[in-house]
């Protein structure tokens, strides 16, 4: 009987090892949010690497005839050039997101790059707006623990995405659209781009994407909106 104490101490032992053990390894897991757990029909859209003078012209004035509002994650240095352009996203009502300072893989630069990267950008878009961006996306989705804790440090969640586009690659407009249609659900994070110097399909199929959802109930809200009081 002894024995069988000893082992199932020692077993019980182990066990909580594993726990307390796993317990860490999720604490140590990035945060990032890729959408959100509610399960009212609401989604964000979010656009990547703008300003730029066509496409982010064009999707606000898609944006705006529709009254929703989204997200646009704007690389600095394109917000630097184009300052009028972030104030009429900003002027519009919908959120800025930081999306460093030159595109940067943050996994891929020393901390006091990805700091750099992360402040001038919102040293930047408080200069023209006034008001501090609190959501991040990691340019191309590259990231690691490491970085993504030095991000959350700074005052920002990370966002991903739950449905990608990939409207940069130039894909028919038509591909977009049945792709978005055939796929959303609520809580979902939208990915789209408002890239400078190409004519993308994006505000073709914005124009039958969003009359598309809105039949359908979807509420268009930001990011920040969209996961508000959610832990990951
Ligand atoms: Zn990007």
């Amino acid at each position: 009987m002894g024995r069988v104490s000893f082992f199932r101490k020692a077993s019980l032992l182990i066990l909580a090892i594993t726990l307390v053990f796993s317990a860490v390894q999720l604490r140590a897991e990035a945060s990032v949010y890729r959408k959100s757990k509610t399960e009212e029909k609401k989604i964000a859209l979010t656009f990547d690497d703008g300003p730029s003078k066509q496409n982010t012209r064009e999707i606000l004035s898609i944006l705006e005839e529709y009254g929703i509002k989204a997200t646009f994650f704007v690389i600095g240095e394109n917000a630097r050039r184009d300052p009028e352009r972030i104030r009429s996203i900003f002027d519009a009502g919908h959120e800025l997101g930081n999306h460093t300072y030159t595109h940067a893989y943050i996994s891929k630069i020393s901390d006091e790059a990805l700091e750099r990267e992360i402040r001038e950008t919102e040293n930047v878009l408080v200069e023209i707006t006034g008001v501090k961006p609190v959501v991040f996306r990691p340019p191309g989705g590259y990231y690691d623990d490491h970085s993504i804790a030095a991000v959350e440090k700074m005052g920002y969640k990370s966002i991903l995405w739950s449905l990608d586009t990939r409207d940069w690659s130039m894909p028919k407009t038509e591909s977009i659209v049945s792709k978005v249609e055939g796929r959303t659900q609520g809580g979902d994070i939208l990915l789209f781009h408002d890239l400078e110097d190409k004519r993308l399909p994006t505000p073709a199929a914005l124009k039958k994407i969003i009359p598309y959802l809105m039949e359908n109930g979807y509420e268009f809200v930001t990011v920040s909106e969209l996961l508000e009081g959610e832990a990951i």
